[in-house]
């Protein structure tokens, strides 16, 4: 749905699986939409884990309140959160839940429309909250990888995807 034709991470998952032989697969989509094609595809598929922290409630409409399962984690957020909230969730919910699952690979649907500036989304993400959440992504595996997802305000997106690139490095 929305602007995307291919699910880019659905396809890198599917890859490391069928070519790079691995089994256990993470997604973790921080992008301020709730990943629904993302969860569609892999919803009754043990092997991979889906995360997402969106904002809610926000279109799709999907990803509310008591919709995870167990390997399907949503963390539906109040408009207005910011990087506090993100870390605390991060915390409390995203790294006990990844960490349990033992992933061989974390790929991140690295989405910047939660970003304070962001036209479509209503988040207060900043540059070192994105950094932040990139650290701590690459922090839940022994290997990342990320996929470019949304991120609207076309002056600020290079200086947040060189923050995440920062923290994916900084794990
Ligand atoms: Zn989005």
């Amino acid at each position: 749905m929305g602007f995307c034709i291919f699910n880019n991470v659905a396809i890198a998952t599917r890859h490391a699986q069928a070519e790079l032989g691995l089994d256990r697969v993470a997604i973790v989509d921080f992008d301020v939409h709730h990943g629904n094609g993302t969860e569609a595809l892999f919803r009754e598929d043990p092997s991979v884990l889906f995360v997402s922290l969106h904002q809610w409630p926000f279109w799709p409409g999907t990803g509310g309140p008591g919709t995870s399962d167990e390997h399907t984690l949503n963390v539906p957020l109040a408009a207005g959160s910011g990087d506090a909230v993100y870390v605390r969730a991060f915390a409390e919910t995203v790294e006990p839940a990844v960490s349990a699952f033992e992933p061989e690979l974390v790929l991140v649907s690295a989405g910047f429309d939660a970003h304070v500036d962001d036209p479509l989304g209503e988040m207060a993400l900043s540059v070192d909250g994105f950094r932040e959440l990139a650290r701590r992504s690459a922090a839940l595996g022994p290997r990342t990888a990320a996929v470019l997802e949304g991120g609207y305000n076309l002056d600020l997106l290079p200086s947040l995807v060189e923050a995440a690139l920062a923290g994916f490095s900084d794990s």
